[in-house]
């Protein structure tokens, strides 16, 4: 059985009285972690603070990027290693925004799943394609392409550990969601990719979110499919309200 996990992807939204408030609120929220795992995915100024906050709750924090390094000149970049210092346990690596607006590639997003295993963080791997790529129907052989390549050299246990986002571009932040059995399709083709990779145990084990415009609304038709382990939310995490009803529906 694989527990799902639902993650909140804040951004660059919040300031640090809202963050904190907003996981003071959520660590009163009956919540069971034996069904479901929570992440919030918050800016890296606030996760030394937050980490705090959600001490001995079912709430676990995570950053949003890392860098592959361990430490050296970077200027502005938080490595790893600093994460896990911090008490992070989770990274979102390869997000479409990371990929589009800071030049992330497959080969840097290897770079940096490897480094967050050698941290102990749980990277959550993003990955989809573009309008146009599912226009000319290459959707399927765009995604198995960007998940070998994150995976690219991992032990299985890593694999296994792996957290696989599938998140169609044309879907985040535009209210317009896969439908299930779509999204569905897309989350079992990126298990039979792991499945030619890893093998059977690894691909039964590895869990797999689905993100773009998840809400309330649709996250119980998303979580009732096969494929689909979870959610990766960026717009519905913002509102504790909002976020605890995503939770609610997983358990
Ligand atoms: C995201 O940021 O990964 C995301 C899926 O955003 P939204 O839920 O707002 O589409």
């Amino acid at each position: 059985m694989r527990k799902p996990v639902i993650a909140g992807n804040w951004k660059m939204y919040k300031t640090l009285a809202e963050a904190k408030d907003f996981v003071e609120q959520l660590k009163e929220k009956q919540v069971d972690s034996n069904k479901i795992e929570t992440v919030i995915c918050a800016p890296a100024l606030f996760l030394n603070s937050l980490v705090q906050v959600a001490k001995d709750s079912f709430i676990s924090i995570g950053a949003q990027t890392m860098h592959e390094e361990k430490e050296g000149a970077f200027t502005g970049e938080v490595s790893g290693n600093q994460l896990q210092d911090l008490g992070v346990q989770y990274v979102v690596i390869g997000h479409s925004e990371r990929r589009q607006y800071f030049n992330e590639t497959d080969e840097s997003v290897n770079k940096k799943v490897k480094a967050a295993f050698e941290n102990n963080l749980t990277p959550i791997i993003c990955v989809g394609e573009t309008l146009e790529q599912r226009e000319q129907n290459e959707t399927e052989s765009i995604v198995s392409t960007q998940v070998m390549a994150a995976l690219e050299g991992l032990s299985e246990e890593n694999v296994k550990n792996s957290i696989i986002a599938y998140e169609p571009i044309w879907a985040i932040g535009t209210g317009k969601t896969a439908t299930a059995d779509d999204a569905n399709d897309v989350c079992q083709a990126i298990r039979e990719t792991v499945l030619d990779g890893f093998g059977e145990e690894v691909s039964s084990s590895v869990r797999i979110q689905y993100g773009g415009s998840v809400k309330p609304e649709n996250i119980e038709e998303l979580l009732s499919k096969e494929h689909i382990d979870g959610a990766l939310v960026g717009g519905a995490s913002l509102q504790v309200d909002s976020f605890v009803k995503l939770l609610e529906a997983g358990q």
